[in-house]
């Protein structure tokens, strides 16, 4: 399946541009204003997106009213039927969408088919949506007098997304809003733009009407553009913590319901009863993995003395093994570039940080170059030690393939530091006793915990969400918090009238 590949007028380029998706069709852009898409793993630009003006930002959003309505008329057993189709499509194709997932990302394709298949949970649950949209009724409250309550989408619904999960984090949201019977309106990264046309495509193939699912390419512009429109009842986003502020702010000053997941710092705790095998195991997987670019990845490892210098050891010794490479080569690599150059020499800057604050470099990153692939943005796996919880390189997310070793006297003291920190999204403990994992997952203000798990990410059957600024608004991504934010509820007061038990005029406040 391609993907757009259109000039916008007033662009002077042979590179392709990559369009919207309106209405059930490509849409080319006519804004003139678009920004490049780099394959990362040779530094190449390899399209354009483009980038929408109000006209465009217009008519996604008609297109989305018009879908919506029409969505409206299908029976719950129709819409089930398209979403299991999709749900076959994507499951038959997905390594055409990891494949294009990798150009335009970077991550390894098995990395890529990982976060399909995450997305894929959502979609399967979506499936079973009947169930979960099902009212209350109450039969005789009060004598002749029924409540009931039913569940109805909302509308047309915004769904931001960041570069990290081109796949997946537009999947924790469309599969429900769409199963609910509401009609999407996706914006999804301008780095990596592709994956939501070809769900869109898919979308169209498994028989969705058209307009119920658009893909409004762009920036800030198109992002405003969905927070200030009256036709847009609620936003989903998920991406920087700056950024999920604003968007909850402006949203919600809008009057629209909004679910915004910001950025996150995640610590492992490591006490020193823990199988360290295990634990450098972990920290390598959940720190270098997606090359740190997960907002579920671990970049501070907090360990109990004292097993800091045994358990660094063990992690060098695996980073040494680890091959960096470009994702989409045989056989594969580990660990592929960084989504940008920018976004490479941001990361390489908080090494500096750290070591000019007295960390200790003992596997440097920077300056990583792949023989042959010199212009791509590769950095390699860091580890750095002593790192002062003063730093801006231990307060701020790095957001690269850099592990933070913070050596602490006590559990209490590394609960202490976690709980201090700015983000709650993720956060996990290593350790053989089950006390002290139970008082950790008491205690600790994080959303999401894993015990012996490094990534803790929720399956689709529960939520996902962090606390504190790394989630604005109180509706978690997916699950039942996904079913309850995607409709509103309303509950109607019934009674059929017996002329026998009228009851005559009555000025007080109902009651039983
Ligand atoms: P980002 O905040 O830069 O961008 C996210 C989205 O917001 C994009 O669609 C972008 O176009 C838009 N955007 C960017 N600047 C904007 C502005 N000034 N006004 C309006 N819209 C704007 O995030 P990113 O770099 O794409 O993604 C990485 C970040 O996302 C990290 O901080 C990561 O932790 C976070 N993240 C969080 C979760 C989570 O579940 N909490 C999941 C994935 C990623």
């Amino acid at each position: 399946m391609s993907i757009t590949e259109t000039a916008p007028s007033g662009v002077e380029t042979s590179t392709p541009v990559i369009g919207h998706w309106i209405d059930g069709a490509l849409a080319p852009s006519t804004s003139g204003r678009t920004a490049p898409v780099f394959n990362p793993a040779t530094g190449a630009v390899q399209a354009e997106v483009a980038l929408a003006d109000d006209a465009e930002i217009a008519a996604a959003i008609a297109s989305a009213v018009r879908g919506f309505e029409a969505w409206s008329d299908y029976s719950i057993a129709k819409r089930q039927a398209v979403i299991f189709a999709f749900r076959e499509l994507l499951n038959q194709r997905r390594g055409e969408l990891a494949a294009l997932i990798t150009a335009e990302h970077g991550k390894v394709h098995s990395d890529a088919l990982g976060e399909i298949a995450r997305g894929m949970e959502v979609v399967e649950l979506a499936c079973g949506f009947p169930h979960l949209i099902k009212g209350a009724y109450s039969e005789n409250v009060s004598t002749g007098i029924d409540v009931y309550s039913v569940k109805q989408p909302l509308g047309v619904v915004g769904i931001i997304s960041p570069f990290n999960f081109p796949a997946m984090v537009p999947m924790w949201f469309f599969p429900i809003a769409i199963a609910a019977g509401n009609a999407v309106v996706l914006k999804p990264s301008e780095k990596d733009p592709s994956a939501a046309l070809w769900i869109a495509k898919l979308w169209k193939e498994a028989g969705l009407p058209d307009g119920v699912f658009n893909v409004l390419q762009g920036d800030k512009q198109a992002v405003d553009g969905l927070l200030t429109s009256p036709d847009v009842q609620s936003i989903s986003f998920v991406g920087s913590t700056p950024i999920a502020q604003y968007i909850y702010e402006t949203a919600s000053k809008h009057g629209k319901r909004v679910q915004a997941l910001g950025g996150a710092k995640n610590h492992m705790l490591v006490l020193p009863d823990a199988d360290l095998e295990l634990a450098a195991d972990m920290a390598v997987n959940a720190g270098y993995g997606a090359a740190g670019e997960r907002c579920m990845a671990i970049s501070v490892v907090l360990a109990v003395e004292p097993v800091a210098d045994a358990l660094i050891e063990k992690v060098k010794e695996r980073i040494a093994k680890l091959h960096i490479g470009n994702g989409a080569s045989t056989p594969e690599p580990d660990m592929g570039p960084l989504i940008t150059g920018v976004h490479r020499d941001k990361v390489s800057s908080y090494v500096d940080i750290a070591e000019a604050d007295g960390a200790t470099v003992v596997v440097d990153g920077r300056g990583f170059t792949v023989d042959g692939a010199e212009d791509g943005f590769f950095f390699g796996p860091t580890l750095l030690d002593n790192v002062p919880t003063t730093s801006r390189a231990y307060t701020e997310e790095i957001f690269g393939p850099v592990l933070s070793v913070v050596r602490v006297e006590t559990f209490q003291e590394g609960v202490d530091l976690i709980n201090s920190g700015q983000f709650g999204n993720g956060t996990a403990i290593f350790t053989n006793d089950g006390g002290a994992a139970r008082r950790f997952q008491n205690e600790i203000q994080v959303g999401m915990i894993g015990i012996n798990v490094p990534i803790p990410v929720p399956v689709a059957y529960h939520s996902f969400g962090g606390w504190k600024q790394s989630l604005f608004g109180d509706a978690k991504a997916y699950g039942v918090h996904g079913f309850d934010f995607f409709t509103r509820e309303k509950a109607i007061t019934s009674r059929w009238l017996d002329p026998a038990t009228h009851g005559g005029i009555n000025l007080g406040f109902p009651h039983h």
